[in-house]
């Protein structure tokens, strides 16, 4: 590999932090560069939406201090974003035109809040994805600000309990029946419902948002069924989208960003881990884009395995966890794939676990205020798993 070129990685956040690391421990000695779009170094995001918003963790969220990328040569572009790949000349080029030629490049690039036209403009919108956004967000949230967030994913009921914690008064809309019952079932869905409006927070299903009102910041939202919402700031948590759009041009398709078990895309010494990308399951045969913690810290080492030509470790099923007024949630596996589940345990008393299967095969796992039992359940679904081979199709270089 020529070092003179050197590796740089485009994002700076988990996946890129960890190929770094990697890199540096086993024992590259090239040059290596981070170009990040945040001025920020680079950060933890899961304490946004929990300790950072509720005031509890400060801003101590990131992975290093700046003398630990001095002390590795780790070369920082912060504030910076990637522009343009071009594969042929093996050149990543970054804002004001600066060309960075490459050994080997890594898309980190994460993703982004998706929008809805309807709160465009408004100047008391937020979104959740940042250290500047959880720092605006926390600026206006205080006892009794009227709070709505617009959509029950993982972040919205995030966001939910931690202003609730510092005295909000929180609305919570849900455009679909239940939260999260496509994936993790109806009992589950209405079970965090139902967790939310115990604690405090005003809960509406099958919300459909059809306007906001209001001179420069929104007063007022409306819905399908004409109830008009006061509000002093609104939260969007309608999802991500891979933050992939300035490799149009480049021969990777910015809407799949496919790579291999190794984090390899088509495109020769170029690959991708975390959000931005959908990495290959070689148990399941399919690709598939995880948006969550683990997998970008996987994936982020496996690329430094894969450029400095080591096996990257085997695939592990998804995972990840959500901390909501005081309760652990944890899951692990494909409940896509069930068509059954058992419950175990009580619901009402925040202790319980949901086994998801296909037919007699376990798939995968919810376990609330339980950790122990989220390790028995991988074991069992893995062992399951074992059982399931796949092969890996291969993905022609294009260039
Ligand atoms: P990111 O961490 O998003 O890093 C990408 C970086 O690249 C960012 O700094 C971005 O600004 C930068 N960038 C983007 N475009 C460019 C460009 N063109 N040029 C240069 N830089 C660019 N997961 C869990 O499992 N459990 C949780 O409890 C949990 N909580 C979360 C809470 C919040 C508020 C958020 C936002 C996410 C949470 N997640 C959680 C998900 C987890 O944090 C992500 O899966 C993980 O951060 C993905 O890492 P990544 O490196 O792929 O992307």
């Amino acid at each position: 590999m020529s070092s003179d070129r050197g590796i740089v990685i485009a994002g700076g956040g988990l996946a890129a932090q960890r190929c770094a690391e990697t890199l540096r421990r086993r024992g590259f000695d090239g040059r290596l560069t981070i170009v990040c779009g945040e001025p920020e170094l680079p950060y933890d995001r899961p304490p946004l939406s929990k300790g950072v918003l509720a005031g509890t963790t400060g801003d101590g969220v990131h992975f290093r201090d700046a003398a630990w990328y001095e002390d590795n040569a780790v070369e920082l572009l912060l504030g910076r974003r990637a522009e343009a790949l071009d594969p042929g000349e093996r050149c990543l080029t970054v804002d004001r035109g600066e060309r960075l030629p490459y050994s080997e490049l890594l898309i980190a690039t994460g993703a982004a809040p998706r929008t809805l036209p309807q709160l465009a403009g408004f100047s008391n919108v937020h979104a959740l994805r940042t250290l500047g956004d959880a720092r605006a967000l926390g600026s206006e949230l205080g006892a009794g600000t009227r709070l709505t967030i617009v959509g029950a994913g993982f972040i919205g009921q995030e966001v939910a309990a931690s202003a609730l914690a510092l005295g909000a008064e929180v609305t919570l809309l849900e455009a679909l029946p239940l939260p999260l019952a496509g994936l993790l079932g109806e009992p589950v869905g209405r079970w965090l419902a139902g967790l939310h409006e115990e604690e405090g927070v005003r809960v509406k299903l099958d919300a459909q948002l059809t306007g906001a009102r209001g001179n420069g910041r929104v007063e007022e939202l409306t819905l399908g069924d004409g109830t008009a919402i006061g509000c002093d700031v609104v939260v969007a948590g309608v999802g991500v989208q891979p933050a992939a759009g300035w490799l149009a041009g480049s021969g990777i398709d910015p809407a799949a960003v496919l790579v291999d078990a190794a984090g390899r895309t088509a495109v020769p010494h170029v690959y991708a881990a975390g959000d931005v990308c959908r990495a290959f399951d070689t148990v399941r045969g399919v690709h598939t884009r995880t948006e969550h913690w683990d997998a970008a810290s996987r994936q982020g080492t496996n690329v430094a395995l894969a450029m400095l030509g080591d096996e990257p470790a085997p695939h592990v099923m998804p995972s990840f966890w959500s901390d909501q007024h005081g309760v652990r949630i944890q899951y692990v596996g494909h409940a896509e794939d069930a068509d059954r589940h058992v419950i175990d345990g009580d619901p009402a008393q925040r202790d319980f676990t949901v086994l998801y299967s296909r037919g007699e095969i376990p798939v995968a796992g919810l376990a609330v205020g339980r950790p122990r039992e989220l390790i028995a359940m991988r074991r069992l679904i893995e062992a399951a798993r074992r059982g399931q081979p796949a092969n890996e199709p291969a993905i022609e270089p294009t260039t």
